[in-house]
């Protein structure tokens, strides 16, 4: 069975002030029945790493090449440098506010696979696109196109590559599909990942995200083939993420 994931995005979130929410996380995911991670700001990542020693902390973005004239822009080679063991890519808000591409996505998962992180690769669809039907054509799709491939990828599946859903209108608004919508997303995701991947893609985690409480998370977790969740809002604060991690045994 695959061990579940549980991993806040803090996005454009967190100060000095903060560290010591991460810390206490941390401790709490030392006897957790699921792995933890926080995905930080770039400006607060070696800070959090040094209050939480040991801690799986990670970014939410990362260019595909290794260093260059990519103003404002950070590495994978960076994100090691600071302590992270993991980003984020293909995030909906990064694909659509920087106008980021499956293709884009694709190099910036195998960039950050080549350079030893983990990945959380997000897809995940529209109101406008569920409304007509086409949510799981569309997502499939999208995945095929935003997986890594070649050795670099084999190299990271299982162990290294997650997968989050995460649809667009279910993000920090609190609306969530329904368990069987999302069973049967998860469902078509597990086979896109055995066609890319054949056996490996078994163990390859897929989460699910978009407005996860401590009130919904225990019946998203009892679903087939959700492996976790990728939290925005309910992991900015301890006693709002903590119960979520609680409910993923
Ligand atoms: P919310 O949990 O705030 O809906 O955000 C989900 C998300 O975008 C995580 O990446």
């Amino acid at each position: 069975a695959r061990r579940k994931l549980v991993a806040g995005n803090w996005k454009m979130h967190g100060l000095a002030a903060d560290l010591g929410e991460i810390s206490a996380v941390s401790i709490a995911a030392e006897t957790a029945g699921a792995d933890v991670a926080l995905c930080l700001p770039a400006t607060l990542i070696e800070r959090a790493v040094r209050a939480a020693p040991g801690f799986a902390i990670g970014g939410q973005d990362v260019h595909q090449s290794d260093k260059g004239a990519h103003t404002g822009c950070v590495s994978a080679a960076m994100l090691i440098d600071a302590g992270a063991s993991l980003t984020i890519v293909g995030h909906s808000e990064r694909r659509e506010a920087q106008g980021e591409s499956d293709a884009d996505v694709k190099a910036k998962a195998e960039s950050a696979l080549l350079a030893g992180l983990s990945v959380i690769l997000c897809v995940g669809e529209s109101d406008a696109v569920r409304e007509a039907g086409d949510a799981v054509s569309t997502v499939s799709s999208q995945l095929d196109s935003s997986l890594p491939r070649g050795d670099v990828a084999s190299a990271g599946v299982p162990d290294r590559l997650a997968v989050a859903y995460e649809p667009i209108w279910a993000i920090g608004t609190g609306k969530v599909p329904s368990i069987a919508d999302i069973g049967e997303m998860h469902a078509a995701l597990r086979e896109r990942l055995k066609a890319a991947y054949g056996e490996a893609g078994e163990g390859v985690r897929i989460l699910y995200g978009g407005s996860v409480k401590a009130t919904n998370a225990a019946e998203i977790f009892g679903v087939d083939d959700v492996d976790g969740a990728l939290v925005g809002g309910a992991s900015l604060k301890t006693s709002d993420f903590l119960p979520i991690v609680e409910a993923a045994r």
